[in-house]
């Protein structure tokens, strides 16, 4: 496996609405593992983002399309330009593709077509969902890269380095500029959310005349002012993630939450002695206290965690220690798989693999007894309101996603005079629930009498 990045280069001209288009096509770029590159040289292929609004606008346009085929040869156009292809197609008949303004679907498939992205399930923080883009009323936010940990199981740190944090007031302006272009909810990711700005030593940057350290609960303090969901994924069960649950509880900017009560926390197991063996902090009894605490300040907070079975040496006994502690966390969502060696992992060497038809019953176990739990906690709700994000209409459905949902790996909400109601993606609804099943709750949409 070739280890280097599609590298696509980027030129943006024209007005601030371009920029954020700009913005992004280069965030969903970075999120898909696109390096953005400088110069036409390094690049596979470049994205031109057009203006036309007047002629010398038109003039410049055309001459960075000819600057980037003469330079690179392979060209990809967009922006308000794009409006008018012929005269595109004139000038240049080389264009691999043409999209008007705001169009980021037509882009991102053209980027595809002759750039394959490439997913790999070991390395990636996005599903693997097919080629989709990302719906235009939520965006991923990622905020570092690499990570100082070196979890026994994982190649990730050798292939991508130690962290790299991106400075607190270029991840904010980034937010800022996607609120602007309608984005509702932000999907904060990194290889390790919590650890973020350890490398910089939390350097200071100011944002909207304010001081913001590069710290995980300074840059959900900043992500709060701009009033729509902020949710949390692969935050590393750190002391100090204690320090942001007070905000889930917490009114932001537009009655917001002012960050939503929501944890993706890869606890990976609960047996003290196979989280030594995986090299993860092994504080079980602690894990339970603090889920518990978290609890008492955010009640609403849904916990969605990944654990491995079957790793090296894990004994019935021990593999027994993590259904007990499934039964006391209570947890909202569960991901789990059996232990597989990845090539390169220093877990490779333990001693005392589990034969593959043990993990394979100890994963169906597991599973099991996590979806009567799962299934309890949405059946708790049934008789609630919640405050969900509407995705997409489908018939007379709306399809959403409560606070406790995050898109393409949790349930959904089933609204079912959504259409009648007149209900649009992107737009924020108090639902009735009505009822639920092992993933998903139903409802209507609640109107005041
Ligand atoms: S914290 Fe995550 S990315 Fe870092 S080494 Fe562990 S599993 Fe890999």
């Amino acid at each position: 496996m070739s280890l280097a990045n599609p590298k696509v280069g980027f030129v943006s001209l024209g007005c601030p609405k371009a920029l954020v288009d700009s913005e992004r096509i280069l965030t969903q770029l970075r999120v898909e593992g696109y390096d953005i590159v400088q110069s036409y040289d390094d690049a596979d292929l470049v994205v031109v983002n057009t203006c036309g609004f007047i002629d010398s606008a038109v003039t410049e346009s055309l001459d960075a399309i000819g600057e980037a085929i003469a330079e690179n040869g392979k060209v990809i156009v967009t922006g308000c330009l794009g409006k008018k292809p012929e005269q595109i197609r004139e000038a240049h008949p080389g264009v691999l593709s043409i999209s008007g303004p705001q169009d980021y679907g037509s882009v991102m498939t053209a980027v595809h077509a002759a750039l394959p992205p490439k997913h790999d399930p070991f390395l990636d923080l996005v599903p693997d969902t097919g080629i989709k883009l990302t719906p235009k009323h939520y965006a991923y936010l990622k905020i570092s890269e690499g990570c100082n940990h070196r979890c026994s199981f994982c190649i990730i740190p050798s292939m991508r380095g130690d962290l790299v944090s991106r400075p607190v007031d270029q991840v904010l302006r980034e937010a800022e500029k996607l609120a602007m272009g309608g984005v509702k909810e932000l999907l904060v990711i990194s290889q390790d959310t919590s650890a973020y700005g350890v490398d910089v030593k939390y350097a200071e940057r100011e944002w909207r005349g304010k001081a913001y350290q590069t710290r995980m609960k300074a840059l959900c303090e900043g992500l709060s002012e701009l009033g729509i969901w902020t949710r949390l994924h692969y935050v590393y069960p750190y002391p100090h993630v204690d320090d942001i649950i007070p905000l889930m509880a917490e009114t932001g900017a537009h009655g917001m939450p002012k960050l939503l009560p929501y944890l993706d926390i890869p606890f990976q197991h609960a047996s003290p002695r196979v989280l030594k063996l995986m090299k993860r902090p092994g504080a079980v009894d602690k894990t339970l206290e603090r889920i518990q605490r978290w609890r008492s300040i955010a009640p609403d907070i849904a916990i969605r965690s990944t654990f491995i079975v079957g790793f090296p040496g894990e004994t019935e006994a021990e593999f027994e220690e993590l259904l007990d502690f499934l039964d006391e966390a209570q947890l909202d969502r569960v991901g789990a798989f059996a232990y597989s060696p990845v090539e390169g992992a220093s877990a490779n060497a333990l001693p005392d693999p589990v034969p593959e038809e043990v993990k394979q019953e100890r994963l169906a176990r597991f599973m099991e007894r996590q979806a009567e739990i799962s299934a309890a906690k949405l059946e708790a709700k049934v008789g609630t309101t919640q405050r969900c994000l509407v995705d997409t209409l489908d018939g007379e459905l709306a399809i959403a996603r409560s606070m406790a949902d995050a898109p393409e790996i949790d349930g959904l909400v089933q609204i079912q005079n959504g259409f009648m109601a007149g209900l649009k993606a992107g737009e924020f609804v108090d639902v009735e629930i009505m009822g639920s099943d092992e993933h998903d709750l139903f409802g209507e949409v609640a109107f005041d009498d």
